[in-house]
């Protein structure tokens, strides 16, 4: 485990704990998959049910990307709503996307139903508050949007969401009742566990080092063996490492950090968040929370904990769970991690076609169940050589230029907003 994992409280708590060796010798299969979270391990499982034989390499731990630090939000759809979508895609293959996505967490929901993995799901819904006044207006066209293409959700009054919230801070709400809550790094090693129990072979601090195409086979890598395979699923998204023959897709790197109270008591439980719905708020400087099994609150917001103005956000992150809470004003909070976010220019996801394989990024902060669906969707193509099956139809190339610079951009801007904000 990489050593700013050991503060995370997913990786503090959790109940599944597969282990799987390192790569070494030859090998060959169907299917070669680089990167063991969601897009990884979905396609593993995905490709072990339809019969081909795969090996998923890890560089370091199952989840120790994004899939094992994010918030545990299983929402349905992507950041941008529906004809936000459209307008990127086009309206045949935005329409398609929301509709697929739409689905998501109920796939998420099934498989750990199916494959009983013990990641805490509460499939009681999300809540999207209004942080101000203002908010209200952008709840109310994603409503609009949502419900045009059929989406249940619903706009709560102010009334209504501070009784769900238990917090008199937020202005009302969207309530998206197909949503829910898991703990992150127990579902991506319990879809590790089930494809490793279905037939796929999977390997832990195996880092992909070089890739190479040989007549129409993919030759990867690792410090102590190799595999030669058919097909190939690049699935580092974010945390993508350097590997010699391969140039990662560039994505804007977003930051997002979080930390734990302690278990709250009895009696409070009872007044916040009472059916365990999953936060996060309109604020431009986005912040969330819920609760995990145990009873603690989990709150978080946009920046890195890794520079020298991260003391302003940690220094903030209290004085926001008072703003919602003042009952927690003096909680203290514990177990403070960060994780890296890929975030593209249109904050869509994309497949790339790498000829002969995928690589698919930039979920943009949406990554459980489109990652789900995105990697068990690849696996299916390549293996079907049905390309119909994918989301979204794979783009011959990708540049992001500047991503540097507007990675600077939201750091700095989540640090501003931190110093002079509550809120
Ligand atoms: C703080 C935070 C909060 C978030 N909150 C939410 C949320 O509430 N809801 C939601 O839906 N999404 C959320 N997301 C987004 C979501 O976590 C990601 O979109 C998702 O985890 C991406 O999954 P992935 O499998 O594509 O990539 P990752 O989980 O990042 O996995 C990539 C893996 O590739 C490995 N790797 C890299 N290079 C190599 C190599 N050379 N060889 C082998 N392995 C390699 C890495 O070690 C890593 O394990 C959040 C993200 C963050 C960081």
């Amino acid at each position: 485990m990489t050593s700013d994992l050991a503060s995370c409280l997913w990786h503090q708590t959790c109940q599944e704990n597969p282990a799987f060796p390192e790569l070494s010798g030859e090998a060959e299969a169907d299917l070669v998959v680089i990167g063991g979270g969601y897009t990884g391990c979905s396609a593993a499982l995905k490709a072990a049910e339809l019969g081909a034989s795969v090996r998923l390499v890890e560089a370091d731990e199952t989840g120790s990307g994004g899939s094992g630090r994010n918030v545990g939000l299983a929402n349905a759809g992507l950041w941008l709503p529906p004809e936000d979508i459209n307008a990127a895609l086009g309206a045949g293959t935005g329409s398609r996307l929301s509709q697929l996505l739409a689905g998501a967490p109920a796939m998420v929901f099934s498989l750990i139903a199916k494959n009983a993995i013990q990641c805490e799901p509460e499939n009681n819904g999300t809540l999207h508050c209004a942080h101000a006044p203002s908010g209200l207006k952008d709840l109310q066209r994603r409503h609009a949007q949502l419900t045009a293409i059929g989406a249940p959700v619903e706009l709560l009054s102010r009334e209504d969401a501070i009784q769900r919230t238990g917090s008199e801070a937020v202005h009302g709400a969207l309530f998206d009742p197909r949503a829910g809550t898991i703990q992150p790094l127990a579902y991506v090693r319990g879809l590790a566990r089930a494809a490793a129990a279905g037939g796929a072979q999977l390997h832990e601090r195996s880092p992909a080092t070089a890739i190479s195409r040989e007549g129409s086979s993919w030759h990867v890598t690792t410090p102590k063996g190799s595999i030669r395979a058919k097909h190939l699923i690049m699935a580092t998204n974010a945390y993508a490492r350097d590997i010699t023959g391969y140039s990662a897709p560039q994505v804007i790197p977003v930051h997002y950090f979080q930390a734990a109270t302690d278990p709250l008591p009895g009696p409070l439980l009872d007044r916040i968040l009472p059916n365990k719905e999953g936060c996060w708020d309109t604020a431009l400087v986005m912040s969330s929370w819920r609760l995990d099994q145990s009873g603690r609150l989990v709150i978080g917001g946009m920046g890195a904990l890794n520079h020298f103005g991260s003391a302003l956000h940690r220094s903030w992150l209290p004085r926001k769970l008072a703003v919602l809470y003042p009952e927690l004003k003096d909680a203290r909070l514990r177990s403070h991690w960060h994780g890296r976010i890929a975030m593209t220019s249109e904050h869509l996801p994309k497949i790339l076609d790498l000829q002969g394989g995928y690589a698919c990024f930039g979920y943009s902060g949406r990554g459980i169940g489109p990652g789900t669906l995105f990697g068990a969707a690849m696996a299916e193509a390549l293996l079907t050589g049905d390309s119909n099956c994918l989301p979204v139809p794979p783009a011959q190339g990708h540049s992001l230029p500047f991503a540097g610079l507007r990675s600077a951009y939201y750091e700095t801007g989540a640090t501003l907003t931190h110093l002079i904000s509550d809120r």
